[in-house]
């Protein structure tokens, strides 16, 4: 059904995936007023999983990394305002302010701020050769570092980024050594025995691990990062530092303008902040999810991509709740993994393997209350619906079923 409502307009601040997906859907919609896309970064809306996997690793191109045609915006008459911050709004006008010195009014704004990586504040992390890793310039920067190999390489935090960082330096022929808080990577949000699955994998390739371990200070030369000192004294060499330990939220310009916060900015199923006619979506909302009646931040794509719409559609005065079920993949090396479910309903769950790991092909389930709330299909193509299906029909199912690779997916849940 067309939305005209030419008198109205949208501003969105945060040119990501979620930022960009919400202008689309607008337009695809049928809305035809005005749309501001506010982008602190150069760069038109990118995805920033191929930065960690095929484009870091040079086997995709420029063309992995949009997500629409630079022209599009053009095209379909969304007002792009690259290298700009929105730097203040005031509700009670319904305005924003830039740091162009323009201000625009809205009649409805939604926030896609997404997240920055947290720091260490170590002695040396401002030498050369220290990074974090969040967007296309990072990106671009280590391919060129990596790329020659013969480097070594530390990364600190043994999180899903700083996996796949690792899985792609050692794949360009650099020593990798890998630092993590936890005794097992990935133990928190996976468990101890899929996390020792996802070590393996990386100890095959060489990459050496320091668990349960701390970075206290990096050492230098000329301006130049060359040692990771240990919290227990031990000296790395590095050449190249990648602190990946997670990111946070952006609520700045949500917290300077009254918002209701809590690990994020909150808001409910229709992603509907506490202020009137503003909106957030992606790595920075923290929604109400209807399956669950709680609230979820999710740091992945697919909520990016799902919340944009959403939020799109809310903005419209449509009926529209994100309620889809939480996913995010992960490649590394010849593993392609990707998860399905609530991991905080998962957590401390053991959980039920279809399969086996020795294979790297097979599926996990984690069950609360006999319900399965989350899967993580391992090189097992093509079952992620029938797992998301599972765990919408919150129907119970017994793990003896759940760990018979004889029975299809979809005759566990139309038997059990
Ligand atoms: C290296 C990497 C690999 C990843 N791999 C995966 C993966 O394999 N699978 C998966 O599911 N997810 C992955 N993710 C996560 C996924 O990319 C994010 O969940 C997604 O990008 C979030 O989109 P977003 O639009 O909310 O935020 P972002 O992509 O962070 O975009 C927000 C944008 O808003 C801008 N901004 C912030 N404040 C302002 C302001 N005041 N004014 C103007 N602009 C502003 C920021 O500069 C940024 O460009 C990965 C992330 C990274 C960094």
């Amino acid at each position: 059904m067309p939305v005209e409502r030419t008198n109205e307009s949208i501003v969105i601040v945060g040119a990501g995936l979620a930022g960009a997906t919400a202008a689309r859907t607008l337009r695809g919609e049928g809305f035809a007023g005005r749309i501001s896309l506010i982008g602190a970064e150069k760069h038109h809306p990118y995805l920033r999983p191929p930065l960690s996997k095929e484009y870091l690793l040079g086997k995709a191109g420029e063309d992995a990394v949009p997500v629409a045609p630079d022209d599009w915006y053009t095209e379909n008459d969304v007002d792009l305002r690259l290298g700009t911050q929105a730097t203040g709004i005031d509700p009670g006008s319904h305005r924003v302010r830039l740091s162009s010195g323009d201000s625009l009014d809205y009649s409805a704004l939604l926030l896609t701020p997404g997240a920055l990586p947290r720091n260490l504040r170590l002695p040396g992390s401002g030498l050369d050769g220290v990074t974090t890793f969040r967007t296309l310039d990072d990106c671009r920067r280590l391919r060129d570092t990596l790329s020659p190999g013969g480097k070594n390489v530390v990364m600190i935090g043994s999180g899903w980024i700083g996996m796949e960082l690792a899985a792609a330096a050692t794949s360009y022929g650099n020593r990798v050594t890998l630092l993590g808080l936890e005794d097992i990577p990935l133990a928190a949000a996976i468990g101890p025995e899929l996390g020792a699955f996802f070590r393996s994998l990386h100890e095959a390739q060489g990459v050496r691990f320091r668990l349960g371990a701390t970075a206290a200070e990096l050492g230098g030369e000329s301006g130049q990062v060359t040692s990771v000192v240990t919290g227990s004294g031990e000296v790395l060499p590095a050449d190249v530092v990648v602190i990946a330990v997670g990111v946070a939220p952006d609520v700045a310009l949500a917290e300077a303008s009254g918002l209701a916060l809590d690990n994020g900015i909150l808001t409910d199923a229709g992603l509907r902040t506490s202020k009137p006619d503003i909106f957030a979506a992606g790595d920075a909302a923290n929604a109400l999810h209807p399956f669950t009646g709680q609230h979820h931040r999710s740091e992945h794509w697919s909520n990016a991509l799902n919340g944009g719409k959403i939020a799109a559609k809310s903005m419209l005065g449509q009926d529209a709740v994100l309620d889809t079920i939480p996913y995010f993949y992960t490649d590394q090396y010849d593993v392609s993994m990707e998860y399905s479910g609530f991991p905080t309903l998962a957590a401390g769950a053991e959980p039920v393997i279809r399969g086996s790991l020795e294979s790297k092909e097979f599926i996990a389930f984690w069950q609360h209350e006999g319900r399965v709330v989350a899967g993580m299909n391992v090189n097992v193509p093509r079952t992620q619906k029938a797992i998301k299906a599972l765990i919408s029909s919150r129907a119970a199912v017994r793990p003896g079923r759940l760990a018979d690779a004889g029975l299809a997916l979809d005759q566990l849940l139309a038997d059990d």
